[in-house]
């Protein structure tokens, strides 16, 4: 009967969808390993964290290996992870890891913080054995050049056209226990400004949980903070079954010309997945059967 709610949902960013077959692939084969471990009776936490890690490691994706590069050709990459407990951990503008979500992760368990940045998490997550890592690839690097030369002399006002591929990952997970537990994970926004951190690693805005239910948001980082969006969709949940409340969340961020997609469970371990951009990868597995984007 318990086993009845397990359920694991992921997106590889709703900034349309490039490369579809490699999206696929990434986020099913994240998703089974998550379902692998709530199947053996393991935690939505260990689940989400696997899962955001294989996403991490796909290069497809704009987060760990394969981020996108700032303004200066550097990557600088956010991540979170909270539980339905409101247990909560986040790292910002690190550099040198090959997943920054295990290093939020132990920001969570091992500190009495919430939010570690830039050198200062660098230098956590070697203090935690992690080696030093380069995330940076090819084939970001020439998307980098490529942008660049566009991008002549003119980087304000705005950087509207490069900015509106969104690629984050982010990965929602319900337990045995009905422990809900939300992870995500980005490069950021394409260009960005050295520094810039964005709405994933912000409780409230590109993340939140609680005893009703999990989401994590990609798009437009910076509406979606203005909007604390992730916090008001959890909020929602607790008056509104999931799609309804995914309907209404959605329907409040295009009035509010946010442009961003939300996937999250709610304690039922029924699932919201919504966007309001060109296309949004998503994977999800519920009662063993596995549903994805077209
Ligand atoms: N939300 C992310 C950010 O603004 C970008 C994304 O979703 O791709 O950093």
């Amino acid at each position: 009967m318990k086993n009845k709610k397990l359920t694991i949902i992921a997106h590889g960013g709703a900034g349309g969808i490039n490369y579809p077959a490699r999206r696929k692939s990434g986020l099913v084969k994240a998703v089974h390993a998550g379902y692998d471990i709530l199947k053996q009776g393991g935690s939505s936490l260990d689940a989400v964290t696997k899962a955001t890690t294989i996403l991490e490691d796909t290069t497809v994706f704009n987060a760990g290996t394969g981020s996108y590069l700032n303004l200066l050709g550097m990557v600088e990459m956010d991540a979170s992870i909270m539980t339905s407990e409101l247990k909560f951990g986040a790292v910002a503008a690190i550099t040198e890891v090959k997943n920054p979500i295990k290093v939020a992760r132990l920001v969570m368990e091992r500190t009495d913080h919430l939010l570690l940045c830039g050198e200062g998490a660098n230098k956590f997550a070697r203090l935690m054995g992690f080696d030093s890592y380069n995330p940076e690839t090819r084939e970001k690097r020439r998307l980098w050049q490529r942008r660049r030369k566009r991008l002549k002399n003119r980087y304000f006002p705005k950087l509207e056209e490069l900015a509106g591929i969104y690629g984050t990952i982010g990965v929602v997970a319900i337990d045995k226990n009905g422990l809900i537990s939300a992870a995500n994970s980005t490069g950021g926004m394409n260009m960005n400004l050295p520094g810039r951190v964005g709405d994933t690693p912000i409780i409230g805005a590109g993340i939140y949980a609680n005893k009703n239910g999990a989401v994590t948001a990609t798009g437009h980082g910076e509406e979606i903070m203005r909007n604390l969006l992730c916090f008001r969709a959890v909020k929602l949940m607790a008056r509104y079954p999931a799609s309804l409340a995914g309907k209404k969340v959605i329907e409040y961020a295009t009035r509010q010309g946010c442009r961003c997609g939300l996937i999250g469970i709610n304690k039922t371990g029924a699932v919201l997945c919504v966007n309001n951009t060109k296309a949004m990868s998503w994977c999800y597995i519920k009662d063993g059967r596995l549903s994805s984007f077209p």
